[in-house]
């Protein structure tokens, strides 16, 4: 059963149908799978598989680089992502992370139609069609993330010469590095210029001076892959800089809120997996005389979680819907969008969390199985928290916002 989560206009036809569509295929090619993803270390036996199947079959990839693609409405990637993340969130990841990285050339005013189908070849080319957003760096995530920072933090440089950027530096811990076709790069020109200085660049793989470290063996999102990117004088066309001084930094921003409220969401999928999971297991056990949730302790904490699942997913999706409405609610990259999708991003987080732990406990040492799935999720969970500046900065940003914080 779909539930129809919302009230009627923050939801559409269109998007019910694309949750329903990827309720289809996350039950019938990840659910059968996910226990494996942990051991399936080269990711060729399960985890390629079924990214090709979605990106490929499904036409994904075509949904993503389709110029009137409906996935460029937050509220119908939020209807699939959530669902994917209720099977797996380091597919919904990589999945997500595809579409991430085209986010800067999406939406007016810095729509780049000759961008998008230079791309499309890319993509289509591809053995994998993934993308990469590369915002990290070994010297920090945070402070390149963070608004006040202006890019002065950011070490990977872009010198133009002649009619070609040519970028020198390291990006770390991206979404499918290593595993993608396409990398958007954040660069800065001059790192003394702060904002006016960050420059957005796409690098297409494989390209001479781009290598990879290892992949990073992580307690959970086994589906994503993560490395260290080497950047050693890598030329591109002087095109494929974004925008332009200035306005890249509003790209970067904006491409903040969105993986926001993208993380947000994936983070309620797998908190209404593991709830559906608790429920079905405390009906059918019974202690003391009586099915687990009966006992008013138990029944108190589902109730915690219920409260917590739809309170995120009706604020997320509130967010959503003034992201695709600009000129109602403002520029997608403002300070206000930012704190509010920072909102979501970090409450949901932390609901998907309690949610875990709760679960654990009524679940006893099954629970702590992975026959369960709950330990999977519990896993991964830890990692939509503190990713994307994680909780502290996250609610730096909503504070920045609301109470007209000054400290960086
Ligand atoms: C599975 C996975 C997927 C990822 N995907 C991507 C991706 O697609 N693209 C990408 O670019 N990166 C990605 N990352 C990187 C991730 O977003 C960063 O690691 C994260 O934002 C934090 O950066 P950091 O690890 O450098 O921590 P640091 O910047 O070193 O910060 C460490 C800690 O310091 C504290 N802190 C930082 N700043 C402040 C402050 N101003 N005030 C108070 N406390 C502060 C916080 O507690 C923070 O968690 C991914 C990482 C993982 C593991």
């Amino acid at each position: 059963m779909v539930n129809h989560l919302c009230v009627e206009e923050l939801t559409t036809e269109e998007s019910r149908m694309y949750r329903s569509l990827a309720r289809q295929f996350t039950e019938g090619l990840i659910f059968p799978v996910r226990q494996q993803i942990d051991d399936d270390k080269d990711h060729h036996k399960i985890v390629d598989p079924i990214v090709k199947q979605i990106m490929r079959d499904f036409g994904l990839a075509n949904i993503m680089l389709d110029e009137e693609s409906p996935i460029r409405s937050m509220v119908n990637g939020c209807a699939m992502l959530e669902e994917i993340a209720r099977g797996d969130s380091g597919i919904a990841v990589a999945l997500g992370c595809a579409a991430w990285c085209l986010v800067p050339i999406w939406y007016e005013p810095y729509k780049r139609p000759d961008l998008m189908k230079e791309f499309e070849a890319i993509y289509k080319e591809a053995e994998l069609p993934l993308g990469c957003f590369a915002m990290t760096e070994p010297e920090g995530g945070c402070d390149i993330e963070n608004p006040k920072m202006e890019g002065r933090k950011i070490r990977t440089r872009a010198r133009l010469d002649g009619d070609e950027w040519v970028i020198n530096g390291v990006k770390q811990w991206p979404t499918n590095s290593g595993a993608s076709c396409l990398y958007c790069t954040v660069c800065t020109t001059d790192p003394d210029l702060g904002d006016e200085g960050i420059a957005v660049i796409y690098v297409p793989y494989p390209i001479k001076g781009v290598s990879f470290g290892k992949f990073e063996n992580k307690a959970g999102m086994a589906a994503d892959t993560n490395c260290t990117i080497y950047y050693d004088d890598v030329r591109v066309p002087k095109r494929y800089r974004a925008a332009g001084p200035g306005d890249d930094a509003n790209l970067l921003h904006l491409t903040l809120v969105m993986g926001s409220i993208g993380s947000a969401i994936m983070s309620v999928g797998t908190a209404q997996n593991i709830f559906e999971i608790v429920t079905d297991y405390t009906t059918k056990r019974v202690v003391a005389g009586k099915p687990i949730k009966e006992h008013s302790v138990n029944a108190c904490a589902l109730a915690d979680m219920a409260i917590g699942i739809e309170t995120a997913r009706t604020y997320i999706l509130n967010v959503a819907y003034m992201f695709d409405r600009p000129e109602t609610y403002g520029a997608r990259w403002s300070e206000e969008m930012l704190a509010k999708s920072r909102i979501a991003k970090v409450y949901a987080a932390d609901v998907s969390i309690m949610v875990a732990n709760k679960a654990m406990e009524m679940m006893g040492s099954y629970g702590y199985t992975r026959d369960a799935d709950v330990e999977k999720h519990w896993r991964d969970n830890k990692m939509m928290q503190q990713w994307l500046g994680g909780p502290q900065v996250g609610r730096l940003d909503i504070a920045r916002h609301f109470c007209s914080l000054e400290t960086l």
